[in-house]
């Protein structure tokens, strides 16, 4: 089986064990991948939210799926883009890390990610892609959960950068071309 896929759809339809949540340092919903999630899950995803007390950009929290398909949630916020001199990759790294390492520690299987960031938050697809990618290989590579992780872009024009930073630096052959 592929550790790593990347495809085009909406994450709330998602058949993973855990969807991550591109989250704000609120947890308390916001707009984009954020607001349709929660819109998915119910008002219960809300109040648990509430009882977790925020979140630190970088940082990964957990809680059920409720009404998703998918069992848990685990939300991160990312960083907002600054012009990149500001933190931003090592937190958006961070986000990736801290999702995985959660899923990791609660026995989760399978996980799909949204594009962190690279909506109202403004970070460059180009850019955000080559982060989230070295962060999710590295993991992989010294983890044996979760034993699958998918990128799931929300548009054809992002999976298409997506790919592109794949076949640049982790395609080691053409068979593995995305
Ligand atoms: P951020 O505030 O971290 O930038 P956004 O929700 O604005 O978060 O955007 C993050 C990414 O999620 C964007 O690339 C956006 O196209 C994508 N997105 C929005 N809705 C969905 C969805 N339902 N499923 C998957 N991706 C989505």
């Amino acid at each position: 089986m592929n550790r790593f896929e990347i495809l085009v759809g909406d994450i709330t339809q998602s058949d993973a064990e855990a969807i991550v949540n591109a989250a704000n340092t609120s947890l308390l919903g916001g707009s984009g991948v954020d607001g349709a999630i929660h819109r998915a899950a119910g008002p219960e995803l809300l109040e648990a939210c509430r009882a977790l007390h925020g979140c630190e950009t970088g940082k990964a929290k957990l809680t059920p799926g409720f009404r998703l398909a998918a069992h848990y949630v685990i939300h991160t916020p990312g960083p907002i883009w600054q012009g990149g001199g500001m933190g931003e990759p090592a937190l958006l790294a961070s986000c990736y890390k801290s999702a995985l390492e959660v899923a990791a520690v609660h026995g989760i299987r399978t996980v799909d990610f949204p594009s962190i960031s690279t909506g109202v938050y403004g970070y460059p697809l180009p850019q955000a892609s080559t982060v989230a990618l070295k962060a999710i290989m590295d993991f992989l590579r010294s983890h044996d959960l979760p034993q699958r992780v998918r990128m799931v872009c929300h548009t054809e024009q992002a999976a298409a950068i997506y790919r592109q930073t794949w076949n640049l630096w982790y395609a080691e052959d053409k068979d593995m071309r995305l």
